[in-house]
This record gives C-alpha cells, structure tokens and sequence, in this order.
C-alpha cells in the first residue's frame, strides 16, 4: 500500500525524513542510565529533560528521527484531549478533570517555548461545527472549559462570523481557540533531536529494540546490532509499543488518518485568513492547516488497523474539495498518512514499574502532550514530582477487547461514516 510511506511516489516532491549523520545504528553493548526507546516528541522531549537533569540517557529510533505521527502529523497544537471537556467532567470529576486540563494548558505552553523561532508558529485554531449538533457541542465544549476550567481564551462564532476567519463550505458556526497555535511537524520534530543532540545524548537511527529483559535491577534493550543495559526504559514507540509491552494491545489502537498537500496558493492565505489551522465535527474529523508557504495541508478520515484501504488519496482529495470548494483546483503534490493510537475514553495511557515507564495513547492529540509527558517522565525518574501520575492513576480497566474486537466497536463506533465513503469509492 502506497500510503504506508510519507509521500505518495508518483507526486513526491518533498524529501521524507533523512537519517542524520550524527544518528549512527547502535553498536555492541552500551551502559547508561536511561535508555529511550522512539524518536518522536515523547521520546526526544524525555531525552531531552533527562540529559538537561544530568542523566546519561541513549535514545534508540527503529528508523529516523520523525518516522511515526511527529513527522507526519497537521501541526494543530491545543489544549485538551480527544475526550471531549464535558466528557473529561462526567468521567473524571471537576477536581481531577480540572488539574489534567491544566497540565494541558501548560502542554501547549512548552510546546510553544520548546519550538521557539524556527518551527513556522501561528496563532489561532478554529474548531468549525458542521451542523447544528455540532455546535451545541462546541457550545457546551467552551461553557466547560470557561466555567469549570476557568480557560477564556476560546470564544464561540456564529456562522457569519467564523467565516470572516475561515472559509469552509456548510459550516454552522463555532469557536476560536487563542491559546492554540499551529506548527510545523517536521520542523519541531528535528529542533527537538537538535537540542538532545547539544544537550549531549545519543540518538541511533536504524535501531529497533526488539526485546526488553530484566535482570539485577537493569534492563537490556536488544537491538540487531547492540543492546543497551539501563536502570530506567522510556518506551515512547507509540502503537508500536504494543510489540514491546505486556498487554499494550489493548490499551490502544493503531487507527490511520490521510493527509495531503496542495500546491501554494494566494486562495489559501484567503480561505484561512484570521486562523492557522482548524478542525470540524465531523465523524471523518477534517483538519487544516496553512503553511508558511501558502500551501494547504488537509486531512481527515480514519481507518481502524495498520493497513490503509484502497482509493484513500482519492477519497482525501474529494473531502478537501468539499470542505474547501474554492481550493478543489489546486495541485496535490503530496499525500501520505499516519497511524493514530486510539483508546477507549480519548484519554492516554501511561504506565510506571520496575524502572519502566510506558507512554502511549495520545489519540491524535500528541503534539502538546508528549512534549509535556516527557518532562513528567524526566521529573518522575529525578524524583523532582509525580505528576507523572495524575495521568499512571487514571483508570486503565476501560480497555479494548481482542484486536478483532477492538477493529470492529472502533469501525461502528467512530469511523463508519467515513469507511462508508471509502468503499463507496472502492466500488464505483
Ligand atoms: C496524520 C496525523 C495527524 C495528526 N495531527 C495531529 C495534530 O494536528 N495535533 C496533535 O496534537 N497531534 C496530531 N497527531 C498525533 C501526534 O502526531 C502524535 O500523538 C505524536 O506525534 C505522538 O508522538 P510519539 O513520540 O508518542 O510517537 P511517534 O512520533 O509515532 O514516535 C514513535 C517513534 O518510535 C519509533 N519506533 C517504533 N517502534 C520502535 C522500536 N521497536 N524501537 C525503536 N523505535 C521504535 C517509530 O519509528 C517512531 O519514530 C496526528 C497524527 C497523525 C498520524
């Protein structure tokens, strides 16, 4: 399947992530204090505040650095999770939903801080309803977090004048979030290995731990070509967690999302004038975003697995027509997708025991919250605090079934809209 990979062949035009010259495979056996598995944003921002705290740290990357979702991602950076505000507040209470909602506030600070001048920052994100259900619950969304959260700085349109900041075909209204900006994946991604590359940590590329052991009090990380013995394990390999923890199978499921590029355009400066980026509410959840070279970057549906369906390019380019009719024309030049780890309530799930400490559910909110989890985990490892378990406390009995059942509550549960779509096409 032609999607597995960050750019289509046939209208490659960017250059995927390059391996660095600096990021050699793992050789033979190495010690440290902290070996870290994965070079995303969890991954790289542990590393990154482990070796800033003093600690000898290793990161091992399977491929490149950015290989996974933190090089392919819509750069929308905001506050919150995939749960919905209210649904943080029905399920966690206002004392516990309230203190998480404020460690993501703080996400978004870092990320904005950390990023600093050259990852393209800009501001303003639009949450766009795509019918009236759609803006009661924006409505109730930005009552929750203003009243109960005490966030102000997202504040609710009505169509005429969402559409003065984006100009999205059939929208209903909705709100604008000030505290949310936008950036550039890619970017971030490689500042982040930059800063653990200065702060003095080793990052290998082409290194995948392929076993975890255990003995007198260290880990062995084996690799093909080395291992690493550390007291603490990060494994920040997102879905691909699963292969390397107990029972990380069914805490969270691998879900694919599409992407593409257009061209650039004056028209798209146009069409998102007073935001960055944005999102809607519907079940294909279309997302945008504006380059700092006038291109639009567009994404949205969801397919439950690893494996992407047939015609997904096609289907991506006929939702972007829809949501931007007056872009419909513009060249794609690049499509790719990515794979998103799902749980069961939109909230992560981390875990900490015997020196392991295992990051994963970010649920296409990641951006923010594995910048902020790998300082929680820095923290935790120094004994500096444990709001490391605001989030390992969080009930983790809400899991999936089997990985056939999880496929298919995910495909009736979220996704059947948009996989009705898909193989619409598929047949046609
Ligand atoms: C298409 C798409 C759009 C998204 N849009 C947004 C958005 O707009 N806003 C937002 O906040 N979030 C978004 N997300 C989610 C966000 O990108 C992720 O939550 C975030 O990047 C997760 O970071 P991570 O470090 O946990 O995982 P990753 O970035 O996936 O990093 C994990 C790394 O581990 C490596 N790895 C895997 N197995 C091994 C192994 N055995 N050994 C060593 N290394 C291994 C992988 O190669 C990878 O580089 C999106 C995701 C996708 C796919």
């Amino acid at each position: 399947m032609f999607f597995d990979t960050i750019d289509s062949p046939a209208r490659r035009t960017a250059p995927p992530m390059r391996a660095h010259a600096a990021h050699a495979p793992m050789g033979a056996l190495r010690t440290a204090e902290v070996c870290v598995v994965g070079a995303g944003y969890a991954g790289l921002s542990a590393a990154l505040h482990l070796t800033q705290a003093g600690y000898d740290t290793v990161v091992l990357e399977a491929k490149t650095v950015g290989a996974g979702a933190s090089g392919r991602n819509g750069g929308q950076v905001m506050p919150g999770f995939a749960a919905d505000p209210h649904a943080l507040l029905d399920s966690l209470g206002a004392r516990q939903a309230s203190a998480l909602w404020a460690l993501s506030v703080e996400a978004v600070a870092k990320t904005r801080a950390l990023a600093g001048a050259g990852c393209d920052i800009d501001p303003r994100v639009a949450i766009v309803a795509a019918d009236s259900t759609g803006h009661a619950e924006i409505e109730r969304a930005v009552a929750v977090r203003r009243d109960m959260f005490g966030d102000r700085q997202i504040a609710l349109h009505d169509a005429s004048s969402l559409a003065r900041a984006v100009a999205v075909a059939n929208q209903h209204g909705g709100a604008i979030d000030a505290r949310a900006f936008a950036l550039d994946p890619r970017k971030y991604v490689q500042s982040l290995a930059m800063r653990v590359r200065e702060a003095g940590a080793r990052i290998h590329e082409a290194s995948p731990a392929l076993r975890l052991s255990r003995a007198n009090g260290l880990w062995t990380v084996e690799t093909p070509t080395g291992c690493v013995r550390a007291a603490h394990v990060v494994l920040a390999a997102n879905i691909d967690n699963a292969g390397l923890a107990p029972n990380a199978d069914r805490l969270a499921a691998p879900v694919r999302t599409f992407m593409l590029e257009t061209a650039p355009s004056p028209l798209v400066g146009q069409a998102l004038a007073g935001v960055a980026a944005g999102y809607d509410t519907t079940a294909s959840l279309h997302y945008f975003r504006r380059t700092a070279d006038g291109r639009l970057q567009f994404g949205g549906g969801g397919w439950p697995g690893r494996i992407a369906p047939p015609l997904a390019d096609m289907y991506l380019r006929r939702e972007m027509a829809r949501v931007f009719p007056q872009l419909a024309h513009l060249p794609v030049v690049r499509q790719w997708s990515g794979l998103v780890d799902v749980t069961t309530d939109g909230l992560p799930r981390f875990a900490r025991a015997d020196g392991l400490i295992r990051l994963l559910g970010f649920c296409g909110h990641g951006i923010a919250l594995a910048t902020l989890a790998g300082q929680l985990v820095a923290d935790a490892i120094d004994d500096q605090s444990d709001r490391l378990a605001l989030f390992t406390r969080l009930d983790q009995k809400r899991n999936w079934p089997t990985a056939a059942g999880r496929t298919a509550q995910l495909a009736i549960q979220s996704f059947a809209p948009s996989m009705a779509r898909f193989l619409k096409l598929a047949s046609a």
